[in-house]
């Protein structure tokens, strides 16, 4: 692959999945963005809702659906032009990489990002990352806001993999990370415990945010999830792309 592009996953149409949509999730839940997804992961969680990001046919990986993709469809390379001209389509004022696992393609970032910035000004840039993998140093200044979703051992991950001690510390020290959690069960919110403990994360930089992919899942999770928020200091966070909709690519 040449050092000017990058794998993206692709929509319903095959197209690179670059779409402009609102945050649904987190600290700028509801705020304007243009979500660039890329392809590829390196967990594996059963409940993964982009499974079509890794989860190739021939793997051994285990995924509550069942279902494996085969990459020639699901993924696309793109030049960081290709990238930046769908990007300005959307005239955004905010970007979001996502996947997969963005950092697995983070030598390519800031190139990225850079291009993105000389073509659309300022825009506010966010990683979404399981944070297990760390950033490159040239990256980091680039990056406004830092999602990271550290697995917890619901997500079938190899714990030792998923919850990487130096990444895990570095994330932790950059003002610019905030932490959310997929939760799935009341003892899930003893493991944020213990890791906000361990990083010395302040629970008000902590989102616990319900497993599901459908409103019925989420409502049904949110009740005692926002009642362990308000015992431990925790913030909430809704899922509200699935409320409106669905689970569906490019929303
Ligand atoms: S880390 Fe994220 S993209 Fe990767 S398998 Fe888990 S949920 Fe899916």
């Amino acid at each position: 692959m040449a050092d000017d592009t990058l794998w993206l996953a692709v929509d319903d149409q095959g197209q690179p999945e670059i779409f402009a949509s609102v945050q649904g999730e987190g600290p700028s839940l509801g705020s304007p963005r243009t979500f660039i997804r890329l392809s590829g992961c390196n967990l594996h969680c059963v409940w993964c809702d982009t499974a079509y990001t890794w989860n190739w046919e021939g793997t051994a990986f285990d995924h509550e659906t069942g279902r494996k993709f085969a990459p020639e469809n699901e993924r696309i390379v793109q030049t960081i032009d290709e990238i930046v001209s769908r990007v300005a389509d959307t005239s955004p004022s905010g970007i979001v990489i996502t996947g997969g696992e963005p950092l697995m393609q983070k030598g390519r970032l800031a190139p990225l990002i850079t291009a993105i910035k000389e073509a659309c000004g300022p825009v506010w840039v966010e990683i979404e990352t399981n944070g297990s993998v760390l950033p490159t140093r040239d990256l980091i200044p680039l990056i406004n806001q830092f999602n990271v979703s550290p697995k917890l051992s619901h997500s079938g991950n190899d714990m030792a993999v998923a919850q990487r001690e130096q990444s895990l510390t570095a994330f932790a020290a950059l003002p610019s990370s905030w932490f959310k959690f997929v939760i799935s069960e009341p003892g899930d919110v003893e493991e944020v415990l213990r890791i906000s403990d361990r990083y010395k994360i302040a629970h008000d930089r902590v989102f616990l945010m319900p497993l599901g992919t459908s409103s019925k899942d989420i409502r049904d999770r949110s009740g005692w999830i926002i009642d362990k928020c308000l015992k431990h200091g925790f913030r909430f966070t809704d899922r509200l792309h699935i409320h409106i909709f669905g689970d569906t690519r490019g929303t």
